[in-house]
């Protein structure tokens, strides 16, 4: 999303020269040397860390050095790294062959276990990313209800779909321009962007385009511009807007999914999606990805139906392993347990700035979490950009030099896990005050000044 200017030099490589050799040796065969964008620390400038290892609540790079990781893969990892029962199951799975083809009782076993925890869902398909998950059920929904229009919020990222990169936020992105070059016109007029927590605007929508829009689509609770809850009733509204209009209500569950609650975000807040998408926390560190929802909707996906969907390695028995064994390893307790550090991390962070005198709100979803650098609450994407992103560059590399591992994005979720125990709270307790400075002490890039 938006990138500030990069403040680098000498200080944010001295000490990471394996990663810095790694990285320019990614850089000559990767474009950006990573395989993914924000990976590449653009946000927030210097050497991405190449990870060697995971354990527990720590990840170890390439130079020696190990940090309490509040990634945790971006979300997947709820029980931590290489937890025992995963790589079990995992390392049982890939001794009986890796890829067959052809349906495997791993894959019945994981849909049978989605559909007893999460109520809307009465039939789910396997598939291998987020994307493909919100591609299909984005084409599902245009297939079921015949409509082309789609409608998404600003600062909601549901994957690299073509119709759904429309948005991160600026006015050309509210007029349904593409927001990624390579996304043709036709594609990006048939997506409406309007901004999140605004239900007014929604029904503006449906009025403007009787008859037109096939689904509105809306993360259960927004992660991916940082963390912003929907507002009571924004949800349940969304779901009576779509009835009421014929579309469909799609709630993306890739982050909230099987994090927040056994049931997601549906656990929290019972209002009932026509189709849900789910990624991360199901695949247990692998490549696994769903979506799923009413039976009669669902019903139309090919071989039953006319709306074609497919994968190779949909299903993959070793994906579902461990998407299983997480599952089946994400018991009350461990919901309670990141329950509770996520609100303890919250508030010591929450603390550290407010003696440093850093303006901030911590914002929660959940055992979700991030810091926006602004004094007041953060409803939207607008309101997401209107923070201090440079002190976040400053407070990132603080943490880091501290040992503790920050999403490289002031518009990303922090994520715990069962792992994050109390030398872990330490840890960050330890590495916060130098970073709060830091975050107090930084200046705009020139160009702002
Ligand atoms: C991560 C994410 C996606 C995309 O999933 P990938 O597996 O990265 O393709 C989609 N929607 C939401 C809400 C996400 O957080």
């Amino acid at each position: 999303m938006t990138e500030p200017s990069s403040p680098d030099g000498p200080a944010f490589i001295a000490d990471a020269p394996a990663s810095q050799a790694l990285f320019e040796r990614a850089l000559r065969v990767t474009p950006g040397g990573v395989n993914s964008p924000v990976r590449a620390f653009r946000a927030v400038g210097g050497t991405p860390r190449f990870m060697v290892s995971g354990r527990g609540a720590r990840v170890t790079d390439a130079d020696g050095r190990s940090y309490v990781d509040l990634v945790c893969s971006w979300g997947p990892l709820l029980l931590g790294h290489a937890h025992a029962a995963v790589v079990e199951a995992v390392t049982a799975a890939v001794s009986r062959g890796t890829s067959f083809g052809t349906p495997s009782e791993g894959e019945v076993a994981l849909a049978e276990e989605i559909v007893a925890r999460v109520a809307p869902v009465e039939q789910v398909r396997l598939v291998s990313s987020g994307t493909e998950a919100t591609m299909s059920a984005l084409r599902l929904a245009r297939g079921y209800t015949g409509r082309s229009k789609v409608v998404k919020f600003a600062g909601c990222y549901h994957g690299h779909v073509d119709a759904l990169l429309a948005s991160a936020g600026s006015g050309v992105a509210t007029l349904g321009l593409p927001d990624s070059s390579g996304v043709t016109a036709a594609q990006a007029a048939e997506t409406i962007v309007v901004p999140y927590n605004d239900l007014a605007a929604v029904e503006e929508v449906f009025a403007a385009y009787p008859g037109e829009i096939a689904c509105v689509i809306t993360e259960a609770a927004a992660g991916n511009m940082g963390v912003v809850a929907p507002v009571p009733d924004f949800n349940a509204g969304l779901a009576e807007l779509c009835r009421r209009n014929g579309a469909l209500f799609i709630s993306d569950e890739v982050m909230t999914g099987f994090r927040v609650s056994a049931a997601g975000w549906f656990g929290l807040d019972g209002v009932r999606p026509d189709l849900m998408t789910f990624g991360k926390v199901m695949g247990g560190g692998f490549p696994a990805a769903a979506f799923g929802g009413r039976a009669d909707v669902m019903g139309l996906l090919a071989p039953n139906g006319p709306v074609y969907q497919a994968g190779t390695l949909s299903g993959n028995p070793v994906a579902t392993a461990a998407g299983l064994a997480t599952l089946r390893a994400c018991t009350d307790d461990v919901y309670a347990h990141v329950d509770k550090t996520a609100g303890q991390i919250s508030a010591l962070v929450g603390s550290a700035l407010t003696t440093a005198g850093v303006a901030h709100q911590v914002q929660h979803a959940g055992s979700m979490f991030s810091v926006f650098f602004r004094a007041e609450p953060v409803l939207s994407y607008a309101d997401a950009v209107q923070q201090e992103t440079f002190r976040f560059a400053a407070f990132f590399h603080a943490m880091l030099t501290g040992g503790v591992y920050l999403p490289p994005s002031a518009f990303e979720s922090w994520f715990v896990s069962a792992a994050h125990d109390d030398d872990a709270l330490e840890r960050i307790a330890d590495a916060l005050p130098a970073a709060a400075a830091a975050a107090a002490a930084a200046q705009p890039p020139a160009a702002d000044r």
